[in-house]
């Protein structure tokens, strides 16, 4: 494997931040009214190394609404209560090759919601939260397992959270369908209350950097050096992550960018490069399937720029 060292990734960081913080095009989450309103120039990279030396550049300390990069966290939690084979068995870790919030991909595969990582899987996921019944005690699970991961704590955006829970008719009726189906394990409405909590919750770049250096660090956060979960789980991670992080737009993000990465409307991108290190980047406008535009040619630059590929050689 060929081995980097810090000022190569410096120099590859400064220069995707140079290189992209003026490309234009695509257009801040709508749907979300707060999401709407979230200043357009913002942009900034961070990429956390096994030693927790963090290197950034830009607004990486902007807290922005961290949406479904939040549904991998969770998956981490149901993955250390329940275990790969029961998450596999409930939930499923199959692409399903449509939009992120599809009523037809549960339609087409009824008796499977997936993957924990769209709307479908992960409101199941939040279901599956122990201990079942009792949202106070599943949403103070959720946010400390965030917390480890990232290896500090987040906050609640109140005003996302508000704008979200307004307008999410289309995630009550996945809620609902998936009860219709019996792959809902806890209250719906529950459910779903906690999925839009997790997807309102504040983080940095620099904090979704630490999070999947600690998914590249098999489990062991390397800023906190807490281990956060069984090294023995990250291939599950990291394959649910490369199966479906971009939605319907997958494989052509692995194809060219070589790294595993969870996206979510708020801007954010979350990579895993497993045993080498964790990258973040975050600006506001996305491309029409909802992942975000500079973001991706960020991480897509570094990646390239540095020669790794989970796959092989570049
Ligand atoms: N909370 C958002 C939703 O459920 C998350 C979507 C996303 O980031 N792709 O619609």
């Amino acid at each position: 494997m060929k081995q980097l060292d810090k000022s190569q990734i410096r120099e590859a960081v400064n220069e995707a931040y140079n290189k992209f913080k003026d490309q234009k095009g695509g257009a801040n989450a709508n749907y979300i009214p707060f999401l709407a309103n979230v200043p357009s120039d913002l942009f900034g990279i961070a990429v956390c190394l096994p030693d927790g030396e963090v290197i950034e550049t830009g607004d990486t300390n902007y807290v922005f609404g961290i949406e479904s990069v939040s549904k991998v966290l969770t998956a981490v939690l149901v993955l250390k209560q329940a275990g790969a084979k029961e998450l596999l068995e409930k939930i499923g870790a199959d692409a399903t090759g449509l939009p992120f919030n599809s009523i037809m991909a549960i339609l087409l595969e009824k008796d499977h919601p997936s993957t924990p990582l769209v709307n479908a899987g992960a409101i199941a996921a939040c279901s599956m939260v122990k201990p079942v019944g009792n949202s106070d005690a599943k949403w103070a699970a959720i946010e400390q397992n965030m917390a480890d991961l990232c290896g500090s704590k987040l906050t609640l955006l109140e005003e996302l959270y508000k704008s979200e829970t307004a307008t999410n008719f289309n995630n009550k009726s996945i809620a609902w369908l998936l009860k219709n189906y019996g792959r809902i394990y806890d209250d719906p409405d529950m459910s779903l209350d906690l999925y839009t909590r997790q997807c309102s919750m504040g983080v940095t770049a620099k904090q979704l950097a630490v999070c999947g250096a600690t998914l590249a660090n098999d489990g062991l956060n390397p800023v906190t050096k807490s281990q956060v979960f069984d090294a023995t789980l990250t291939s599950k991670i990291v394959s649910l992550i490369a199966t479906v992080g971009f939605y319907q737009t997958t494989g052509d993000w692995l194809y060219t960018s070589g790294i595993p990465a969870k996206t979510g409307v708020g801007g954010g991108i979350m990579g895993v490069m497993p045993g080498r290190f964790g990258i973040a980047a975050f600006a506001p406008p996305l491309d029409e399937v909802g992942n975000s535009v500079k973001a991706q040619s960020a991480i897509k630059y570094i990646t390239n720029k540095l020669g790794v590929n989970i796959f092989g050689h570049c």
